[in-house]
């Protein structure tokens, strides 16, 4: 059922969906559901970006596609219509390892990252997380409050915001993300790298932490192709 739709960005909406039927959802952080279009037999796939552990919802980050049929839908949607949802599904998911992670988002992308970080948190895993989220210009990036926090309830989380078009107010980070991460990072050997965003950012930023030293089974990745279009290699095995 929907909970609330409500603008983050100018072109993202935060979308919070309470389960009905059944009243719980056991998810992996990292995993989406596929959202059928009230009225249609179609579905969307959309991340949860909430934490496993608050399972009585759903909550998505759904970027608007002028035209697009849920961006459509949600332009109207109201409190308290039913939406029926698939899932869990997808196998991306923090692995175990004694390695450093390197988070890499970009716009909706941010969704099953920030399920992960507050997950890991949650769980008080102590291994050093360092999230880049990317967008084009800063009102584009969003739930920098959710990160911080979770930064700041542990010394082990960095979380680097990065624009691609700087504003007058703008002090941090500017740039593509790839080329960002290059200069703060150097070398990725001991790392594990999760990156999720559109597709043409996801193979940049593949390419990049593998010649940073990443191995390259250890890149794990949901690249957010359009879910009615063929998606090609988009998620990792
Ligand atoms: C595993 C997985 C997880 C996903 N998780 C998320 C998520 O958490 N948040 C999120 O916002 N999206 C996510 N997506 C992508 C999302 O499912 C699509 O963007 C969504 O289908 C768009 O729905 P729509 O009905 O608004 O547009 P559609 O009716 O599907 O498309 C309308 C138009 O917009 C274009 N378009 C749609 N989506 C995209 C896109 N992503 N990039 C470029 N052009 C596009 C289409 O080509 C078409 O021309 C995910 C995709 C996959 C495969």
């Amino acid at each position: 059922m929907i909970d609330s739709v409500t603008d983050l960005t100018p072109t993202i909406r935060g979308v919070t969906l309470r389960l009905v039927n059944p009243p719980q959802l056991r998810f992996t952080a990292g995993q989406f559901v596929n959202v059928e279009i009230p009225g249609t037999d179609s579905v969307r796939a959309f991340s949860m970006a909430n934490a496993p552990s608050e399972n009585s919802k759903i909550e998505l980050v759904v970027k608007s596609f002028p035209g697009g049929q849920f961006s459509e839908y949600l332009r109207h949607a109201e409190k308290g219509q039913l939406v029926r949802v698939f899932g869990p599904l997808g196998s991306l998911r923090v692995r175990l390892s004694y390695r450093k992670v390197l988070m890499i988002a970009s716009g909706s992308g941010l969704a099953p990252l920030l399920s992960m970080l507050a997950d890991l948190t949650q769980r008080k895993d102590r291994r050093p997380v360092t999230v880049f989220f990317g967008a084009r210009i800063p009102e584009e990036l969003y739930y920098l409050d959710r990160l911080n926090a979770l930064r700041d309830l542990g010394p082990q989380v960095a979380v680097v915001p990065v624009v691609e078009e700087a504003n007058q107010a703008w002090t941090g980070e500017t740039g593509h993300v790839t080329d960002v991460i290059a200069r703060r990072m150097g070398g990725l050997r001991g790392y594990d790298a999760y990156v999720c965003g559109p597709p043409s950012i996801v193979a940049d930023a593949r390419e990049l932490v593998v010649r940073l030293g990443v191995r390259e089974a250890n890149v794990y990745f949901d690249a957010l192709v359009p879910t009615g279009v063929n998606p090609g290699p988009a998620v990792s095995p």
